[in-house]
């Protein structure tokens, strides 16, 4: 591992096992996903003016007006999704610079990762070669409508709020498969939908903040 991945000081590995012992105290119980959230360096998905809060359990600015994701948020749509199976494709809307992507490559035998801004895209594609997550596929695209032609898939995780859920997205997930969204406008919440042979169960999860699903590419 370079100097860069295992990190010095703020990045060290006990640095990163104060993150995961929080994530714990705050509820995420599944070892699998803990161990994932251990294993992916966040720092260098970080400005390096950032890099001494990256193991704090806070959103941070990616630029773009966007965030890399809070750790907590991130441990808990992943744990929500897996729901304790392994998950063999996963489809992300919203990789921003890749963090929660390289975190399901960890979880899930294959990731596609959807970017409307394409700098971000670009910076995604880097830090997924620095860490050679070769099961992750990035696409610099509208992803709103979810991925036709790689579909179906057993996960599906947005990274940005819709106010309403797309009926294309509902229907690239397999039956057994589960979404894990942010649903809502100004007050947002956490929603589950889950297929099975009969239709589709949606259920309301706790109150969060994410940035808007936006349309067509940037
Ligand atoms: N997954 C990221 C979070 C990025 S923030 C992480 O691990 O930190 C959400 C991202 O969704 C932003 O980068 C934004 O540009 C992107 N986004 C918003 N609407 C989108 C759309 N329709 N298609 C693809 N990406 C979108």
């Amino acid at each position: 591992m370079s100097v860069r991945h295992s990190g010095i000081g703020m990045t060290s590995q006990r640095t990163r096992n104060r993150l995961i012992e929080r994530l714990r105290a705050e509820g995420i119980q599944d070892e699998v996903v803990l161990a994932a959230m251990n294993a992916v360096p966040r720092h260098i998905f970080v400005d390096e003016a950032l890099a001494s809060r990256a193991y704090d359990d806070v959103a941070l600015p990616l630029g773009f007006g966007q965030t890399i994701s809070q750790p907590y948020i991130v441990a808990r749509m992943i744990e929500i999704l897996r729901n304790g199976k392994q998950l063999k494709r996963v489809l992300e809307v919203g990789t921003g610079c890749g963090y929660q992507a390289a975190v399901l490559a960890q979880v899930a035998q294959e990731v596609y990762s959807v970017e409307r801004i394409q700098p971000l895209y670009e910076r995604a594609q880097q830090h997924m070669k620095e860490l050679n997550a070769h099961n992750v596929t990035l696409r610099y695209a509208d992803g709103g409508m979810g991925l036709p032609e790689v579909a179906p898939f057993d996960g599906i995780i947005m990274a940005a709020a819709a106010t309403h859920v797309a009926p294309a997205l509902l229907s690239q997930l397999a039956p057994g498969g589960r979404m894990v969204l942010p649903l809502g406008a100004q007050e947002q919440y956490l929603c589950l939908i889950e297929r099975d042979e009969k239709g589709y169960r949606e259920t309301r999860l706790e109150a969060v903040k994410f940035v808007p699903l936006l349309m067509g590419k940037a």
